[in-house]
This record gives C-alpha cells, structure tokens and sequence, in this order.
C-alpha cells in the first residue's frame, strides 16, 4: 500500500510470485526460482497467523480473548502480544494495542465512519491503556470492556516469520511485500540490494525516495494509508493518539523504519507517527541497529545516519535537503 518494490528481479516470472488478500491487505511474495509449494506455503503461513491474531474473527485468540476477558493464548500470540507491550513501554504509550473500543468507534474496523462526540471519546478513554493487560505464563486477562487488537504489528510478526520460513527452505533471496510491511530477504538474485520505493504522503502515489536494502524490514506508517473525509471536508487518519482518542495530528506525516525486525520496524513506525518529531528523535537517539525516514506536514524529511548511504530521493523531493538526526 504505502511502499512498492520499484525494481522486481529481471528474473522474476510471474509464476515466482503470489499474490493474496489477507490481514486486510493485498499481500505479494515473491521467490525468485521458487515453486508454486513454496509460495502456497507462505500464503497459508500468513492465514494461519491470521486466524490467531484477527480481532474481526470471532474464532481467533485475540476474539476470544476480547470477548471472555481472558485466555491462554498459543506461543505465537503470547509472544506478539507480549512484544507490542514491551513496545508500548519503550514509545511511552504511544504505540497502544488497547486503542481498539476507539478505532472502532470511529468506523475503522467496518468502514461505517463517524466521528465520535467528547462524551463518547470520554468514555471510550476510560478503557484504554496497556498497563491495564496482564500477560502472565501465556494466559492474558483484560478488565471488563478492555479490548486488543494487534492489527498495528501483525503484519510485520507476519513477514518476520515468512522470512524464517523461507531461509528454512534454502531461500537465500526473496521479497515479502505485505501490504507495504516489507521484508527483502538477502539480495536481489543478481547480488544488488533491493530497491524500495516509499511513497510520497501527499496520496499523489509519488515517491519520495528509494531505499536500498537487504536483509531488512523497511515498513511505513502513514494516514494516507487509511482515512475518512468527513461531511465538513476534515480528513481523519487511521492512526490514533492514545491521549486523546483522535487520529494523531503530530507534525509527522510519514514515518518509515528500516532493520532487521519486521515486527519492530512495524511497532515503531506506528508509534514515531503519533509521537511526533520531538519525541520521535528522542527515541531514534536511543535506538541501535534501526534507521528511519520521517516526513514533516511541511514536506521536509527528518533521517537517521545510516540512510546516507542507501536513500536517495527522488521525484519532487530530488533536492530536497535532509535533516539528519543521528
Ligand atoms: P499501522 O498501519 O501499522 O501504522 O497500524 C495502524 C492500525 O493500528 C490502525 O489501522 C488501527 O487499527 C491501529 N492503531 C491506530 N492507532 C494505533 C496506536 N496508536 N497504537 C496501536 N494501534 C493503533
Ligand atoms: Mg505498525
């Protein structure tokens, strides 16, 4: 959705790839010289996380979970779970998987939007809050109305995995593109990174940038991903503030990371968007092994050190200067 792999190996037929529907997305694999087994086992990998973690599903852990208020979960979803509370605490809240009663309010979850009073936020704040999830010995309880939903992370758990189940396979190179949680196993074929697009935020479906990568997560997080225009013509975005039960207006308007773990990658972008800019390098200053891509409501791009060498703008953004953050 938000990003696209701008250059797929010249190798690449149409039978080295998959493409899906799952997590709410359009999914794409892509396994140079891989078989048809290969990919159906991704697509299946992918469905069968997708029946633990869905919130929609009534069936799934997190459903159940949700709705009896307590279950001992599978090594899987204990793990996802645990991970994007651990998540929570390092981004001070800012990424909140508890944020579910008011996206639903809003009409996120089944596209009936609205835009819920102050009384109603009021109300719906009252249950959100990832101190109030105890996760202990795989068994997690919630208090009553309390509700999670992992939709913020899962997808790049989910490519995580694709990754170690295909370098299990022999796969030394592959693209695992899940709705723009992307994961670039090895290097292309041919031995070069792989290239990146990320899109430009202004939903123009630009780009404002290659990243070259390999072994990596490069995954973005954007309101232009997913939002309403209400009846006034006001845009609401996707992506929530957990103070204040709004969709983030932080001054970030992109927020794109790149290493080695898809699920942290995913976590973060979703929090670096509501965090802001001044929280936001606040963090990056404390984090190894991961860089990020900022954009401002300015236009102006914010990155961290290690995207000197492997981005490179383009487009409308060709000369843009770069404020570095570390
Ligand atoms: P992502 O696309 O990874 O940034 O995740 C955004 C999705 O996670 C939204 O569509 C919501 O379902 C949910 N969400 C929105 N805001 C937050 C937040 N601050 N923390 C956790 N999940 C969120
Ligand atoms: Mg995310």
């Amino acid at each position: 959705m938000c990003l696209l792999a701008l250059c797929l190996p010249a190798a690449a037929r149409a039978d080295d790839s998959r493409t899906f529907f799952a997590m709410d997305t359009v999914m794409t694999v892509t396994v140079p010289g891989g078989s048809e087994a290969l990919l159906s086992a991704c697509e299946d990998e992918v469905r069968r996380l997708e029946a633990l973690f869905s919130v929609t599903d009534e069936s799934s852990e997190i459903a159940r979970l949700n709705a009896e208020g307590r279950a001992v979960l599978s090594d899987e979803t204990a793990a996802l779970l645990g991970g994007a509370l651990d998540a929570a605490a390092l981004t001070d809240g800012a990424l909140d998987v508890t944020l579910y009663p008011v996206v639903r309010a809003w009409g996120f979850t089944t596209g009936d939007y609205r835009v819920p009073d102050d009384g109603e936020l009021a109300a719906l704040l009252a249950l959100v809050g990832w101190q109030q999830v105890t996760l202990e010995d795989g068994e997690a309880s919630l208090p009553p109305g309390v509700m999670v939903d992992l939709g913020s992370v899962a997808k790049g758990f989910a490519s995580d995995r694709l990754a170690a189940l295909l370098r299990g396979s022999g796969v030394t190179s592959a693209l695992i593109d899940l709705g723009g949680n992307i994961y670039c196993l090895g290097a292309k074929r041919n031995g070069s990174a792989w290239r990146i697009g990320v899109r430009d935020p202004d939903g123009s479906g630009e780009y404002i940038g290659v990243v070259a990568v390999t072994d990596k997560a490069v995954v973005t997080s954007g309101s232009y991903e997913r939002f309403f225009v209400a009846k006034d013509g006001t845009v609401y975005g996707h992506i929530f503030d957990p103070a204040t039960g709004r969709p983030a207006e932080s001054g970030i308007v992109s927020a794109t990371v790149i290493g080695p773990c898809g699920f942290q990658c995913d976590a973060l972008t979703t929090a670096l968007y509501v965090m802001g800019l001044e929280r936001a390098e606040a963090l990056l200053e404390t984090l190894e092994g991961v860089d990020a891509l900022l954009v401002d409501a300015e236009g102006e791009l914010w990155a961290t050190g290690g995207l000197r060498e492997t981005f490179t703008p383009m487009g409308a953004y060709s000369a843009a200067a770069i404020h570095w953050i570390r």
